[in-house]
């Protein structure tokens, strides 16, 4: 139970000192009700939350995280938690941008290239699915760097993997009709933890390039 002590005692240190200062602005919120201006999809473990990486007051962000920040191709069947969080973050927040952010050393997407991956052993059939999502970035990274090292290999499939994501959601037909009136921006972005830098997708040449 160490674990749990250590998040306990670490709530304590929240409700002395970041909920102090920010009460005020949490009882603002929550009377004015929540109207966040963007929406980042991110990797389950990216290892600091989004509201961290950018510095955001508490309500400016609506975040959802799953395997890999994979955005899935549009299907209005089934039951999808990540396509009804991005209709409800466009057609009832309206929400003014959206933000697909992967970062490196990414789990899911490492997961993905993996040869477990390719055989389907030892990985559930709801697992393979989803990571399915990026299946062609894996493709396409194999057949043009295959002679690369398995670092530059899964840098490319994070990056691609974020293109590929954009490409789903512009296909949703409420994202692609906000776009159309303007009154919506998609972003793909890359987090290095490690180095602290983050980079953009730039859709006029196809590279991503440092954003700050
Ligand atoms: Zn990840």
């Amino acid at each position: 139970m160490a674990n749990i002590s250590k998040l306990i005692s670490g709530f304590r240190v929240f409700k002395s000192t970041t909920f102090e200062r920010q009460k005020d602005i949490i009882r603002h919120l929550i009377e004015q009700g929540h109207k966040p201006t963007t929406m980042v999809i991110s990797c389950a473990e990216i290892r600091m939350a989004p509201a961290e990486i950018f510095a955001t007051n508490p309500g400016e962000l609506y975040v959802i995280n799953n395997i890999g920040g994979l955005v899935p191709k549009y299907d209005k069947h089934g039951t999808h938690g990540i396509l009804s969080a991005i209709e409800y973050a466009v057609t009832i927040l309206e929400v003014e941008n959206i933000i697909i952010l992967g970062h490196a050393k990414c789990e899911g997407i490492k997961m993905m290239m993996s040869d477990k991956f390719s055989s389907g052993k030892n990985l559930s059939e709801s697992m393979k699915t989803w990571l399915s999502v990026a299946q062609d970035a894996k493709e396409a990274v194999k057949s043009q760097l295959g002679d690369k090292s398995e670092e530059e290999q899964l840098k490319a499939c994070e990056h691609e993997s974020i293109v590929i994501s954009l490409r789903n959601l512009i296909e949703y037909p409420y994202v692609a009709k906000r776009i159309q009136e303007n009154k919506l921006n998609i972003f793909g972005w890359h987090f290095n933890a490690e180095r602290g830098a983050l980079l953009g997708f730039n859709v006029d040449n196809g590279f991503f390039e440092p954003i700050s």
